[in-house]
């Protein structure tokens, strides 16, 4: 399992190292580390980053606006900042990478860091002939975060997309419905094997019960017949008509006696057929 350090871990969860330590220690992340610094298992932090995330979007169903509310603290209006002017000389509210710091836990948690800060250095990004959704994608691979996706919340963060995310994005739309197919021949294929294996079971268990009652059936007629001697004498000429049916295409001038009497023919044929 893929172990990552305290730094790593803060770093994927959009948390300060403290935060991380303190969920070490409050039990909700193990340090699997056996001596010296505290490792934690990639995997616990991936699922917990994709709770925060869930979490915190039930707080934010208009996720648009949060990501303008977002917006407007990364990029302060100049003309609606002012700057408190105090008497001892005014101060500007931080701006770009330094907004960072004013951003509520909960914009970490939807959005991730990686795309705050490409939303945050966006303008320079786009001076700089670079795509901010690119970049955003491109360090959220590299820091495993949440990465940029489709959407108005996205675009108010980082502006409209190049042909190059419009491609990825469709990519990974078209990916997610074969995902989703292949999810629902699984669960088709599955539940048919289920079916087949009930009905399996159910012919077993009902073939095991006729053998039981055909073998009741004869012991009972075997138990009858010690104690009655017609019914004997029924079976015999039954099992004998049963054998002389089989017979007659080999014994073409077969008679039909049939009653409890043999006739002498008839006994030297079973002789014959005994002795085969
Ligand atoms: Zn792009
Ligand atoms: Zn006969």
């Amino acid at each position: 399992m893929d172990e990552i350090p305290v730094a790593e871990a803060a770093r994927r969860l959009g948390l300060t190292e403290w935060a991380v330590r303190k969920m070490i220690t409050a039990g909700r992340l193990l340090n699997r580390a056996r001596s010296g610094p505290a490792l934690v298992a990639a995997a616990d932090v991936d699922r917990i980053r994709s709770d925060r995330r869930t979490e915190a979007l039930r707080r934010h169903r208009d996720l648009t606006a949060f990501a303008r509310a977002v917006d407007g603290l990364l990029h302060p209006l100049m003309t609606s900042t002012p700057l408190g002017a105090t008497g001892s000389g005014f101060y500007l509210l931080p701006t770009g990478r330094d907004a960072l710091k004013v951003l509520p836990p909960d914009a970490f948690a939807v959005f991730g860091r990686d795309v705050l800060e490409a939303a945050a250095v966006r303008d320079q990004l786009r001076r700089d002939g670079a795509c901010p959704t690119c970049f955003a994608h491109m360090a959220s691979r590299v820091h495993q975060t949440h990465p940029p996706e489709n959407g108005q919340a996205y675009r108010a963060l980082l502006g409209e997309p190049c042909p190059v995310d419009v491609r990825r994005f469709a990519e990974q739309t078209a990916e997610r419905r074969r995902t989703a197919d292949r999810q629902r021949q699984a669960d088709t294929a599955r539940r048919a094997e289920a079916e087949r294996d009930h009905a399996r079971a159910e012919f077993s268990a009902a073939h095991a019960a006729a053998e039981t009652a055909a073998q009741r059936v004869r012991s009972a007629a075997r138990h009858l017949a010690t104690l009655d001697p017609q019914i004997a004498r029924e079976a015999t000429a039954q099992a004998r008509r049963r054998g002389a049916f089989k017979a007659a295409s080999r014994f073409p001038d077969w008679c039909t006696c049939d009653a409890d009497r043999q006739c002498p023919r008839h006994a030297a044929a079973d002789r014959r057929a005994a002795r085969r």
